[in-house]
């Protein structure tokens, strides 16, 4: 009942089915319900007034008993490789933030599901505030429709979406769920399942509860370490899921969806990068038909690491690959434009907290220089 209450305020999270029947509520045809989804999503309309297809007596209820505000941005950074970074700004003034990413095979967006994360990974910006809230289902699935508004127009459109921003999407199950669902109608933005990939830390449960939710998404499990005692340490989380129910569950997830896992690791310097902490990863996946993506540590102040220096990086993916195991290392994109996740919005953050609010305009740091 909570759950009604709270959809019926929160248009952009309705389904097609949903605008249907608040249609039918309000004495309309049931069409009219489709063409508000269609507008909203495909016309991207700031308001009910700009749905030129319905009539004036119709714009103005709904504007009476369902507002609605698309996400505002307040920082726009442009790398010299056309990464974009935006931090967007919720209803209740919140930040988010999402980062379009120039590829050779199109363009993908990297969206936040929360706003912070409560799990403390101690090598990431976004656990540095804790979790404010969860995000709706509409608002990840605006970040898309906003930046592909904001982002240069030289970019092809956005082919693939990661859950990847801030936030640990599986700590957001229920909209998380609903925005794939969301994303994938047909008379919205009509993504395949599998252009998307959900990123998690790995919470068990949730991972053969998404399992059985028929929504074939690539899953990424971050893993970062290849043994408990070092897994624990760079992550709190491992100590309720340790490997040896994670290892499982995500072999159950590829099992089931017959998508093949991702796991990430970020290469810290002297922590989780020699040789030997390679032949152990190897060795925890041998047998696999999983995918390991190397990433390049972005930097972050506060915290006591260094990235690993690429040399490492690629020895270390060569031992993987001499395993057979599948292993790439990501490339970097927009390093310039403070790229780890949370990092801008925690940078802002801060700023604020210190000096007040402040306007930056799009695509220029206040010293002129592009983000
Ligand atoms: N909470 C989810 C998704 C968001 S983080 C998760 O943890 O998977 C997305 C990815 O970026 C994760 O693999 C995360 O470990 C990694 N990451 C976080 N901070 C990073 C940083 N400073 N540099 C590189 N990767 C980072
Ligand atoms: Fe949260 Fe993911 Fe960052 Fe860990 S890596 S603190 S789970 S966003």
């Amino acid at each position: 009942m909570q759950r009604a209450l709270d959809d019926a305020k929160v248009p952009l999270s309705w389904m097609p089915e949903q605008w249907q029947q608040v249609m039918v509520d309000l004495g309309q045809p049931r069409y009219r319900g489709q063409q508000g989804f269609e507008w909203i999503w495909q016309h991207a309309v700031d308001d009910y007034d700009q749905i030129l297809v319905w009539p004036k007596t119709l714009r103005q209820l709904m504007q009476q008993r369902y507002p609605f505000q698309r996400l505002r941005s307040e920082t726009v950074q442009e790398a010299a490789d056309t990464t974009t970074k935006i931090l967007f700004r919720l209803a209740d003034q919140q930040r988010v933030e999402t980062v379009v990413l120039p590829h050779a095979y199109g363009t993908s967006i990297c969206v936040s599901s929360q706003v912070g994360c409560n799990l403390g990974c101690t090598f990431c910006a976004s656990g540095l505030l804790g979790r404010t809230r969860n995000l709706n289902a509409g608002e990840i699935l605006d970040q898309v429709v906003m930046a592909s508004r904001l982002m240069p127009a030289s970019m092809p459109p956005i082919s693939r979406v990661d859950l990847m921003g801030i936030g640990e999407p599986l700590d957001n199950y229920q909209e998380v769920v609903r925005f794939i669902r969301l994303i994938h109608q047909p008379q919205g933005l009509n993504l395949g399942y599998r252009h998307i990939t959900l990123s998690t830390s790995g919470l068990v449960p949730a991972i053969y509860r998404l399992a059985d939710e028929d929504l074939p998404v690539t899953l990424a499990v971050s893993l970062h370490a290849p043994n408990n005692a070092l897994r624990s340490r760079l992550m709190p989380i491992n100590r309720a899921y340790p490997l040896e129910k994670l290892m499982p569950a995500a072999r159950h997830y590829s099992e089931q969806t017959g998508r093949r896992v991702t796991f990430e690791y970020a290469m810290l310097r002297d922590v989780n990068d020699s040789l030997e902490t390679a032949r152990e990863l190897a060795d925890l996946l041998a047998g696999w038909s999983c995918h390991v993506n190397l990433i390049p540590w972005n930097p972050v102040p506060e915290e006591p690491f260094q990235p690993s220096p690429m040399m490492r990086v690629r020895s270390f993916r060569d031992i993987v690959q001499q395993n057979a195991i599948s292993c790439t290392i990501r490339k970097e994109l927009g390093q310039e434009i403070d790229a780890a996740c949370g990092q801008l919005r925690h940078r802002e953050e801060a700023d604020h907290r210190s000096e007040g609010i402040r306007q930056f305009a799009p695509g220029i740091s206040e010293n002129g220089e592009p983000g």
